[in-house]
């Protein structure tokens, strides 16, 4: 694979060159510190070989990307009830909208948009001890990424929550129509924690293996999730990963991806790679602009898309 050395170290320097890189997301005040100039990028192949680039092993705010390991938590306990709670058709609306849950009575479209994830935070997190949802999923991603330090960056759980109010929102209007069953505090105090987590590349993308690999971690030979959910948690990435711009993800990149507003992609390129890309500049949609970008590259380079017939 020495190829694919070369073309993540040449993706990496044409990013870093980039002028264009999109505006670093500022409405969650703690995210607005970070500078556009970062660019990382990781690689984790079927085979077991890592290739990494730029600032691969700086953390940054995981944000969105958290939804899906909250997810993969929420069927591991409760199996196909999560989906009474939550359903699988893109939104196509912004990531944060009110506007389509009232007009649906209450249940969210998908796991990956605002209101949805908080649903799922709701099914993870014990009403008695708020910690325990947050907890769930950083033990999850420190097993599969093999790092015990991966951790919640208390300084953007603050700032998460203190600004949070369209969030709090959703979800009281989620318990008014029976969506959660918890304690809204203790559920918010999840997804506020979970969003908050700081990861590099490097741990991200080890994290996403078992998605490539039909629910078995590669690393450790553990079951995480069935064949079948990990099949369908890469149908809801390539369909419902990327809010309003999903359909245009799968356009450019047809992987599915999970992105976040601190700058992080993760991509599964099943069969062949776990994909972490990072690059904090997003387009008005909120996702990385570079990393959509880079991704675009890697993918037609190596021929990773779902819809090409040799993958
Ligand atoms: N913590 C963010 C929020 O709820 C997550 C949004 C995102 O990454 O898209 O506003």
């Amino acid at each position: 694979m020495a190829d694919l050395a070369r073309l993540v170290a040449a993706i990496a320097a044409r990013m870093a060159a980039s002028t264009e890189r999109g505006r670093v997301a500022s409405y969650i005040p703690e995210l607005a510190k970070v500078s556009g100039d970062h660019f990382g990028l990781v690689v984790a192949t079927a085979d077991g070989q890592e290739f990494a680039a730029g600032d691969a092993d700086t953390e940054f705010s995981i944000q969105s990307i958290s939804k899906l390991f909250a997810l993969v938590e929420a069927l591991a306990q409760h199996g196909d009830a999560v989906w009474r709670r939550v359903g699988r058709e893109p939104s196509g609306g912004a990531f944060n909208s009110i506007v389509q849950l009232e007009a649906e009575g209450g249940k969210p479209r998908n796991p990956f948009i605002n209101a949805g994830a908080i649903a799922v935070s709701d099914l993870i997190t014990d009403p008695d001890d708020p910690r325990t949802g947050a907890g769930r999923i950083l033990r999850l991603l420190r097993e599969l990424s093999g790092a015990p330090t991966i951790a919640v960056d208390g300084a953007v759980a603050y700032s998460e929550a203190a600004t949070g109010h369209r969030n709090a929102a959703l979800a009281h209007f989620m318990k008014a129509h029976g969506i959660l069953t918890g304690k809204v505090e203790a559920t918010l105090s999840t997804y506020f924690h979970q969003c908050a987590i700081a990861m590099s590349c490097r741990h991200l993308a080890r994290a996403g293996r078992f998605l490539m690999n039909g629910g078995i971690d590669p690393a450790s030979g553990q079951r995480i999730i069935s064949a079948e959910q990990a099949r369908r948690i890469n149908a809801l990435m390539l369909t419902c990963g990327h809010y309003d711009a999903s359909g245009e993800f799968a356009f450019l990149v047809g992987l599915p991806a999970k992105s976040g507003v601190g700058g992080g992609i993760l991509a599964i390129a099943p069969g062949r790679a776990s994909i972490a890309v990072w690059s904090p500049g997003l387009s008005p949609q909120g996702n990385s602009l570079l990393g959509t970008a880079a991704l675009e590259e890697l993918a037609n380079a190596m021929g990773w898309s779902v819809f090409n017939p040799e993958l």
